[in-house]
């Protein structure tokens, strides 16, 4: 049992008991039983733990490990080179974007780092470039191929990895998987208490480390996988089929098609990856064609004209956007996207007018992993430079914050609410909500429970 004293629920100052990992009572003036452990609130506001509804958490893990090769920390060939051979055995490098040194291929990482086993993840996430040591290593000098994998005229691989993750990590093996647990603690400190994997086909390896991480504790957090077989994995729930579409390797209509209704025939719905115009409008034609199942949505929606969300809304569909993006990639939307796709880019507010229901991810390790960035970027719409990006878009603080407090398996939903028999996912802020909302940001995060325990806090609760 646990008391939390002089709370702020729905601006009313209250006492709030947890027993069994659930709210039981809810009142003023609640004394402390024996023994029970009291959290002081004082005034701060209490709130459903946020639900993260789209990340990759291996990939948010391996991150921590690997060489930043992208802007701010490398800016240019110079730098990453240096990055890159400062580091001993098979490097792992992610958040590469062009800017830096152009398209990377074996060639030219070759010439960064030579004789070195290099791999390096592009920002999209969608691309890997490998060295020619790196290629080796893989055996894809030695007939190991698999559809994806780039080569020139003569058969000979480039390097470039189009949408291998999954392959690469069971090619890789069991003993490059990272340690889950710093994500599992960076999360509960920011009040996180559940997540949306949202990597696709996640495989054997990586469905037994997710499992041993939730069922050790490493990742406290509920979790919710994209990726994993219908039924789930040793107590792991599968939420609706991730399906990515890439604009450069569309399947035939029909094709497409036919999966949708292969997945919704086993009674699950489908999560598809669009970030492009084309993506989206092939992706509506193809849910329209299979006819949509509740539960069905779209992930990203990066680029969202009037038409197409009228489409979504027709459709009945969700969507899971990515507001940090304004924040952290902003500045280069507002230079490389196209001026006619500018004013739709990851919108909120449009959205929600139609009808949509909406709720967002960080996208980490590709976007930053900090979801109250993502808020306060979904009410002011600034990019990290101070350019607006989508004023139109802007949500109040209040539908911000419910972008990541509706249910794990409908987002944008009813958000929770604190409420007796809830469940006790709680995120308690060291200010009220009048004062948080100026600045939505992590700092105000003082503890965090999952099913009633104390995950993380900033001081020990005291006893009774
Ligand atoms: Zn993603």
């Amino acid at each position: 049992m646990l008391l939390i004293r002089d709370a702020e629920l729905d601006g009313v100052r209250a006492d709030v008991r947890i027993d069994g990992g659930r709210v039981c009572a809810i009142g003023s003036g609640l004394a402390a039983r024996p023994g029970e452990a009291v959290v002081e609130a004082r005034g701060g506001a209490l709130l459903p733990g946020l639900h993260d509804h789209h990340l990759h958490l291996l990939a948010w893990a391996a991150s921590l490990a690997s060489v930043p090769c992208g802007p701010p920390a490398v800016r240019d060939a110079q730098a990453l080179g240096a990055a890159l051979r400062a580091r001993p055995g098979f490097v792992r490098g992610v958040g590469y974007h062009e800017s830096v040194a152009g398209a990377l291929d074996r060639t030219s990482l070759d010439r960064l780092a030579p004789g070195r086993a290099v791999r390096i993840q592009h920002r999209s996430g969608s691309l890997w470039m490998l060295s020619s040591e790196a290629c080796r290593t893989l055996g894809l000098d030695a007939g190991a191929d698999a559809p994806g994998v780039e080569r020139d005229g003569s058969g000979r691989t480039t390097g470039r990895l189009f949408r291998l993750d999954a392959w690469l990590r069971e090619r890789l093996g069991t003993e490059a998987l990272p340690d889950l647990a710093p994500v599992g603690e960076q999360l509960t400190r920011y009040g996180v208490t559940g997540v949306t994997d949202a990597t696709p086909d996640l495989g054997p390896a990586a469905l037994d480390a997710l499992a041993a991480a939730a069922e050790g504790g490493a990742l406290p957090q509920r979790l919710l996988l994209l990726g994993a077989p219908a039924g789930g994995h040793r107590g792991l729930a599968a939420g609706p089929r991730k399906l990515v579409l890439d604009e450069r390797a569309l399947p035939a209509l029909p094709e497409l098609v036919e999966r949708l209704r292969a997945v919704h025939a086993a009674g699950r719905a489908v999560a598809l990856h669009c970030v492009t115009r084309a993506e989206l409008a092939f992706a509506l034609a193809a849910l329209e064609e299979a006819g949509p199942l509740p539960g069905d949505r779209i992930e990203h929606a990066s680029v969202a004209p009037p038409e197409l969300v009228g489409w979504i809304a027709r459709l009945g569909l969700g969507v899971v956007t990515q507001p940090g993006f304004v924040r952290t990639r902003g500045d280069d939307y507002l230079r490389d996207v196209e001026p006619r796709d500018r004013p739709w880019l990851y919108r909120c507010a449009g959205f929600a007018a139609a009808g949509v229901a909406l709720g967002a991810g960080s996208d980490a390790p590709f976007g930053a992993g900090d979801p109250w960035l993502a808020i306060q970027a979904a009410v002011d719409r600034r990019t990290a430079a101070g350019a607006t990006l989508g004023a139109g878009e802007a949500l109040s603080p209040e539908a911000a914050l419910a972008l990541f407090t509706t249910s794990p398996e409908a987002p944008g939903g009813a958000p929770r609410r604190i409420a007796p028999g809830a469940r006790a996912d709680l995120c308690l802020l060291d200010r009220p909500w009048a004062k948080a909302r100026e600045r939505l940001a992590s700092e105000a995060v003082v503890a965090t429970l999952g099913a009633g325990r104390v995950l993380w806090s900033r001081t020990e609760p005291g006893a009774g």
